[in-house]
């Protein structure tokens, strides 16, 4: 990881490392917590941050889904976001958001607790490797089915749900792929253990709608409109079943983190030839709105007036939102 500078926390930027959390603190027990990944990058009109809006409204939507009470508005965590990267004087970053219950009661039940919310951001520039944009990822198929909305709301973004995710990644990567694709407990897929999933046959581009227990993710909801942006793509949102991901003429996984990402191959199954025209139309298409060579979509970049702080008085600690 490439450590920056600061943290914000809890209405304060700290240094990186002194962003610390008590051992108690009950979300790191029970995983009562939620949050959001969301890239900045460089434009030729100094960094963005792209689709900033639906990113804080999906970790408040999270929250409420839980019960959580976010001590900040939308607005403030907002600006928090933005003061972060630009504290660290970063141009093209991950910012991670997170709302957790923090050191109070033990127990189950987090309400007693405080609700506390760190940001942190930092260089982070390849996901899934950097030959992944121009290889495409092998995919497994894995032996784990995505949380079903009968037992954790799979469209919260919260921490508790990245358990199931991991262990799909973890038993994809010991196999010597390099990401897991879920099926959902009908059997139908889902989606990657942190990406949407994304199928090309006949020209025909398709996903799974979000009943199949998917997050709605921003990256996908993007491709989704780009489709019809771009002219000449047809695009339906339907369940996929696991020989039809085999059958596929291409693949490709979106997500905050990976982008927009070929897949090569399932369960030792070649996608298609190995050509992918229609994911690099939209990857190239994608590319270039979140670097603000699109000016159609410059609405879904927040600009950040970069101003590296190098140290705070401990004065100024503590008052600022
Ligand atoms: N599904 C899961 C499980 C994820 O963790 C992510 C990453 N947030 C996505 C899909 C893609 O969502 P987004 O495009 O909003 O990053």
């Amino acid at each position: 990881m490439k450590e920056s500078t600061w943290i914000w926390l809890d209405g304060s930027l700290v240094k990186w490392s002194e962003a610390k959390v008590p051992f108690l603190t009950h979300a790191l027990h029970y995983a009562t917590g939620v949050f959001e990944g969301i890239r900045c990058y460089n434009t030729s009109e100094g960094p963005a941050i792209f689709r900033l809006p639906e990113h804080v409204s999906r970790m408040f939507e999270s929250a409420k889904i839980y019960l959580m009470k976010i001590p900040y508005s939308r607005e403030e965590v907002t600006g928090a976001i933005t003061k972060t990267v630009a504290a660290n004087g970063l141009d093209e970053c991950y910012v991670r958001p997170l709302a957790y219950y923090g050191y109070g009661e033990m127990g189950l039940n987090p309400l007693p607790n405080r609700v506390s919310v760190g940001i942190a951001a930092w260089r982070w520039d390849s996901y899934l490797g950097e030959k992944a944009e121009r290889e495409g990822v092998r995919c497994q198929v894995s032996s784990w089915r995505r949380i079903h909305q009968a037992s954790m709301p799979p469209q919260a973004k919260s921490t508790s749900n990245y358990a199931n995710a991991a262990l799909a990644k973890i038993e994809a990567l010991k196999a010597g792929y390099d990401e897991a694709i879920m099926l959902n407990m009908d059997g139908m897929v889902a989606e990657a253990s942190a990406e949407n999933i994304f199928r090309v046959k006949d020209g025909i581009v398709s996903t799974p709608p979000a009943s199949a227990g998917v997050l709605r993710g921003i990256t996908r909801d993007t491709i989704i409109r780009l489709t019809t942006d771009l002219g000449g793509i047809e695009f339906r949102r339907v369940d996929i079943s696991r020989e039809e991901l085999y059958t596929s003429d291409e693949l490709f996984l979106t997500g905050t983190a990976a982008g927009v990402t070929p897949v090569r191959e399932v369960d030792g199954r070649t996608i298609g030839s190995g050509a992918w025209p229609v994911t690099q139309r939209l990857m190239e298409a994608y590319s270039n709105i979140v670097h603000g060579r699109d000016k159609q979509y410059s609405e879904w970049l927040t600009p950040v007036a970069t101003k590296r702080i190098e140290t705070i008085s401990s004065s100024a600690r503590g008052t600022t939102v």
